[in-house]
């Protein structure tokens, strides 16, 4: 197929929009699956995926179309994660793509993710073609979102395309406009090969799959290949195309985006934004845009039952391979006995690889509250960075605690701009900018520490907003803050898993409430257990559990068998997520209640 036939293309969109139901619509009516094969979504595979209703692996999708001018195209399809964790990635997958569609909610308007994801797209010199989609909704106002786009994005939006990607409206001006509006990829095939790894996912028989695109040149089955940023040298052993079943090919020249294997044993050999080049022929410049990615947020994962330590070691192996942006280190916890101290790009993705380890490896865990990354200089000058909050120096050796803020961006109805602004206030932010979107939508801008959005913000911007708001925010940089170390005592021992870092103007107050917290989450012991909250070596809040009056045993008098058993079951159950620390049993929970403070 010609070169100047090919398009390659993303679809962008705020969660929600609809941009899975029109790659739905656009591989039926290219005809790429039968009605058969057809399965609604096609595009997010992952079990996960599909319960959470969002994509976290991208993929590329090889189309044919024969428009309205009579010639044949070949279409990549190329699907992008829609989650604020996984910017980079998207990034990446737009730079595989010469344009986008920009898919918006009729009804509700640009989002902070449309912003987000617009600009990703403009910084890889993307053209964007509006589409407003659920035409068909009651509450569509396509006048109002068409001046949004042209207000706030900038774009001309005169010839948005109108479409309703449920009752397969407007599918076909999109595939004829993709064929106008989209140009070429315009690489050379005779310069050296640059092919650009835009995802990658590892298959136990075949190793590292990379998700290519070539930019320059052509790369063939048996070629020994460079990765230009880790300089590992390959053999190529597979090559080919998802149509959207893989096809075989023995080679892939410019424009276009598929497939390759070459017996890598590790994701992290073939990262996500290095560029293959060929060994003997090699170009001289890798393409731009590489960006080693490093963990945000880091929490402790440890087994509940301490013979499972080896296993959780092997998942982590495992998942590693799929993933080279989770990182690992042994921690040993005194509380908590021998564990993972794990990195992860942010909550979802912590979320995501908990829920992995649990299902897929059947190892149930214990995990603290995630903590982020803390910049702390000593008195003797040094910079030391602390990502586990029990690893805090002490007062009297630190100069000075540095922790990393975002620039958050909330888009929000008027009337929500008052409890908008009050929840960024008290999570510490500092007001940046504000901006009228229309006359009923506000587009708000704070500076706000990470932790604290690691911590409830997301869930109190919904609660406040009725679930008007949407939020996006990128790392904006460290700053000084007057930051100390809380310590959790039960029965006069400190737990370490349970220590964290707050700010000295709310330590009061979260102490306090804390201590209440754990009074009610942990359950009664057979005997009294003190609950103090610390600063150094000042208590600044105390709690008592009550012992426990009977054993639960002792109502069964000893007769009646079954219903013995049944209680030694319950206790069980109720015990799978509990830990027992000296003599004291504490629940998963209590490790996560410093992150429902207010
Ligand atoms: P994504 O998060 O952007 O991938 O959005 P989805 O494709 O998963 O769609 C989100 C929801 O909107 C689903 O319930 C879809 O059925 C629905 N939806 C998608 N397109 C349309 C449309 O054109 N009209 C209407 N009424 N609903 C749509
Ligand atoms: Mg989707």
């Amino acid at each position: 197929n010609k070169q100047k036939n090919v398009r390659n293309f993303s679809i962008i969109a705020h969660i929600d929009h609809g941009k899975s139901t029109l790659a739905d619509r656009i591989l039926e009516d290219t005809k790429a699956l039968t009605q058969r094969e057809m399965k609604e979504q096609f595009l997010d595979a992952m079990d996960l995926e599909r319960e959470r209703g969002i994509t976290i692996k991208l993929n590329a999708v090889q189309l044919r179309y024969q428009a309205n001018d009579g010639e044949d195209y070949t279409f990549h399809l190329i699907d992008t994660p829609g989650h604020v964790d996984f910017t980079y990635e998207v990034s990446r997958s737009l730079a595989a793509c010469e344009g986008a569609l920009l898919v918006v909610d009729a009804a509700q308007g640009i989002e902070a993710q449309t912003l987000a994801n617009v600009y990703l797209a403009l910084d890889n010199d993307l053209e964007i073609i509006p589409v407003i989609n659920k035409i068909d909704l009651p509450s569509a106002d396509v006048d109002r979102v068409k001046q949004e786009i042209e207000d706030v994005i900038g774009i001309d939006a005169d010839d948005a395309i109108l479409a309703s990607a449920k009752d397969g409206v407007g599918i076909d001006e999109i595939l004829e406009r993709i064929v106008s509006d989209i140009p070429a990829p315009e690489g050379d095939p005779e310069e050296p090969t640059k092919a650009l790894i835009f995802d990658s996912l590892y298959d136990p028989y075949r190793g590292v799959i990379a998700y290519i695109c070539v930019k320059e040149g052509s790369i063939k089955v048996g070629d020994q290949i460079k990765m230009m940023q880790t300089e590992k040298t390959f053999e190529v052993t597979e090559l080919g195309v998802f149509k959207p079943n893989p096809v075989a090919k023995d080679e892939l020249t410019v424009g276009d985006v598929g497939f390759l294997t070459a017996s890598i044993k590790n994701v992290g050999d073939s990262r996500v934004g290095d560029t293959i080049t060929l060994a003997n022929n090699p170009a001289d410049e890798p393409l731009s845009g590489y960006k080693r990615l490093n963990p945000m947020v880091y929490c402790g994962l440890f087994p509940v039952d301490a013979d499972d330590y080896n296993d959780l070691r092997e998942a982590l192996e495992r998942l590693e391979l799929n993933d080279s942006s989770l990182q690992y280190e042994p921690e040993t916890s005194q509380a908590l006995g021998f564990g993972f101290r794990c990195g992860f790009l942010g909550l979802l993705h912590m979320e995501i690889i908990q829920e992995r380890i649990e299902r897929e490896f059947n190892i149930e865990l214990i995990t603290t509250a995630p903590s982020v990354i803390y910049e702390v200089e000593l008195t003797d000058g040094d910079v030391i960075n602390i990502e586990n909050p029990s690893l805090m120096p002490e007062a009297k050796n630190i100069k000075e605690v540095r922790e990393p803020f975002v620039r958050a961006t909330v888009m929000v109805p008027n009337d929500f701009v008052g409890p908008v602004m009050e929840i960024c206030q008290k999570k510490r932010g500092n007001y940046v900018d504000m901006q009228y979107l229309d006359e009923n939508r506000v587009n708000i801008v704070y500076d706000i520490p990470l932790s604290e959005i690691v911590y409830d913000f997301f869930d109190q911007l919904k609660s406040q907003t009725k679930g008007y708001a949407s939020f996006d925010y990128e790392l904006s940089g460290y700053q000084p803050s007057n930051l100390v170390k809380m310590d959790i005592l039960l029965n006069g021992e400190t737990i370490d898993a349970l220590s964290f870092i707050v700010h000295r103007d709310f330590a009061f107050h979260r102490g306090k409430q804390i201590a209440e917290k754990l009074k009610k989450l942990i359950p009664r012991q057979q005997f009294e257990v003190p609950v103090q909250a610390a600063i150094g070596n000042k208590i600044i809040a105390r709690t008592t559990i009550k012992a426990m009056r009977k054993n639960v045993l002792s109502k069964c008098y000893g007769g009646d068998v079954s219903r013995k058993r049944k209680l030694l079951e319950k206790q069980k159950e109720g015990k799978k997520r509990m830990k027992m620390v000296g003599k004291v049993e504490i629940p998963q929970e209590a490790f996560m209640s410093v992150l429902e403070m207010d």
